[in-house]
């Protein structure tokens, strides 16, 4: 874990950012909520700074997800966020096959600050923090 030069990736979340995806999956509960992330993207650093409610989302108590296609080509999406209201953290085979932008957050059950985990597009964490309010 020591000496490492390569290019760490890290995501930063906006306090309110992690606000509205905890009370997004709150309100979804049972099923899975689904959310596109805003924001920036600097040398590994991933910053979220937005949330986007992706067009003709569909979601049950084990799947979420948009069609990708019909999302306009738009560079500020960053990736996306969903639930897993079972209580898992881990990215499904499912997840990491509709892989979406440059990092994937699942919130766990029952959707507090330390539900939330991210993942690269290889099923890898990502180290996570939340940026306190200005
Ligand atoms: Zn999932």
């Amino acid at each position: 874990m020591f000496g490492g030069k390569k290019l760490e990736r890290t995501v930063t979340l906006r306090r309110d950012v992690v606000d509205s995806i905890l009370s997004y999956c709150q309100i979804k509960h049972p099923n899975e909520g689904v959310l596109i992330l805003k924001g920036k993207s600097k040398r590994g650093q991933i910053s979220v700074n937005g949330l986007v409610i992706p067009p003709f989302s569909e979601s049950g108590p084990t799947f979420a997800g948009f069609p990708h296609s019909f999302l306009p080509f738009d560079l500020s999406y960053v990736g996306m966020v969903h639930s897993h209201p079972s209580g898992s953290a881990e990215p499904s085979v499912t997840d990491l096959h509709n892989f979406f932008g440059l990092v994937s957050l699942i919130v766990q059950f029952p959707y507090k600050d330390e539900s939330i985990f991210a993942w690269d597009s290889g099923g890898n964490p990502v180290p996570l923090s939340i940026q306190p309010e200005l």
